[in-house]
């Protein structure tokens, strides 16, 4: 085994999706796991809207799928113009996407990871984790490990306070689920300069009668640009009723370009690896936890194979990075759409919706000068 790390204990710091499926992965593999986790409840509180590609949902395979709730073969992208919603051009995909109940998905992943030998204990904060002494404390008492999986999510308080990557940058994410008399046919995505050019809404139906509304921003004000958002939305509808507010951050760093040392992996949004310009983080995370996957064997982690497996992730997500600099480059999201539209294109043809390929013609229109993603 090249530069393999033996693995004995492992802790795993904070249990979202990233820790859940780490976990999952190790117990599968016969390891002894212990999972961490600051909250009482397992998958809350809820941040994320939930739609994964066809590919990661077949990634979680029989494990979600009771859990999806919705599925789009295209999103509808509208702009706020004149104080107006205006249809913009329709982004359609080759396979579909999902909605993903991510708190009952976590819950049942959770389940599975007790069933199988895991230890969970919730309202355990990490408080600090000493690298050079196999060491962490926690709100409840200090343990000791073989492997550590930093897996705390967008917040990055461990990351931070280890130096392992940069942390700085976060769009903020608004959400809120409405009760509505009728929701809308497909997800649709808002672009607004109000929003800053790194910033989009969507709306996405849920089912019948219940939608998701949200947003990404830099900006402060983001509970007041959600209100607002709702308000644009709703103007033409009867009624509505907010049932749910929640959100969360979205971590825009760069990626950590390293993510395991002696005795540490970084797993998930801790990592920063979430698609720059969509900003879904689960394709990533997926990535990652199937490169781990692949690089156990017998009792040990090979750690060239999983840093080689991370490479290719990183370098599917620059590709992303140049298309997002590309897209700021022209102004933004809104800019973007709109010379798109002022251009005659009315339909963006996606082939992968994770690596974000669209097909040629759609290429060739988007790196004409006309629309500028080229220049
Ligand atoms: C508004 C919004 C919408 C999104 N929509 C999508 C989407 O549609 N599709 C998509 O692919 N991605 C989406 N994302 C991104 C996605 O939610 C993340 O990429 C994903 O949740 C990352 O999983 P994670 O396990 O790394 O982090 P998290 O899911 O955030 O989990 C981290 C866990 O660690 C716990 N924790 C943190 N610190 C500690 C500590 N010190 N001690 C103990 N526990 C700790 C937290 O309580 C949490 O449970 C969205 C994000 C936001 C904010």
């Amino acid at each position: 085994m090249v530069s393999g790390v033996s693995l004995g204990k492992i802790i795993v710091t904070g249990a979202g999706l990233g820790g859940l499926l780490t976990s999952y992965i190790l117990l599968k593999k016969g390891f002894k796991v212990e999972l961490l986790e600051e909250h009482k409840s397992i998958g809350l509180p809820r941040h994320c809207s939930g739609l994964v590609s066809d590919y990661v949902a077949g990634f979680f395979g029989g494990l979600v799928r009771e859990h999806v709730m919705n599925r789009f073969t295209e999103y509808s992208v509208k702009m706020i113009e004149d104080s107006r919603f205006r249809e913009a051009l329709t982004l359609s995909f080759r396979k579909p996407v999902y909605l993903v109940d991510r708190v009952g998905f976590e819950k049942d992943l959770c389940e599975i990871l007790t069933s199988l030998g895991g230890e969970v204990s919730t309202k355990t904060v990490v408080t600090d984790v000493n690298i050079r002494e196999n060491s962490l404390t926690t709100s409840r008492g200090s343990r000791y490990y073989d492997l550590v999986v930093i897996s705390e999510g967008a917040t990055r308080r461990l990351v931070r306070s280890l130096n392992l990557c940069s942390v700085s940058r976060y769009l903020i994410g608004p959400q809120a689920l409405f009760f509505v008399n009728k929701s809308p046919e497909t997800v649709e995505v808002v672009v607004d300069p109000l929003l800053g050019s790194e910033g989009f809404g969507w709306v996405i139906p849920v089912d019948e009668k219940q939608v998701i509304i949200g947003l990404t921003t830099t900006s402060k004000k983001s509970g007041l640009l959600l209100k607002y958002l709702a308000k644009k939305v709703f103007s033409s509808l009867l009624s509505y009723r907010v049932k749910e507010f929640f959100g969360g951050l979205i971590p825009i760093d760069r990626p950590c370009e390293k993510i395991i040392g002696k005795n540490y992996l970084i797993v998930g949004d801790a990592a920063s690896i979430t698609k720059p310009v969509s900003r879904g983080g689960i394709y990533s995370l997926i990535e990652e936890v199937a490169a781990l996957r692949d690089s156990l064997s017998g009792d040990s982690l090979n750690q060239n194979l999983l840093m080689s497996r991370y490479r290719k992730l990183l370098n599917t997500l620059r590709i992303q990075y140049f298309i997002y600099e590309a897209i700021l480059s022209v102004g933004g999201y809104y800019k973007l759409v709109r010379s798109a539209t002022k251009s005659g294109l009315r339909e963006v043809k996606i082939l992968d919706y994770d690596k974000l390929v669209p097909d040629p013609e759609t290429l060739a229109l988007l790196a004409s000068p006309v629309i500028g993603i080229g220049r």
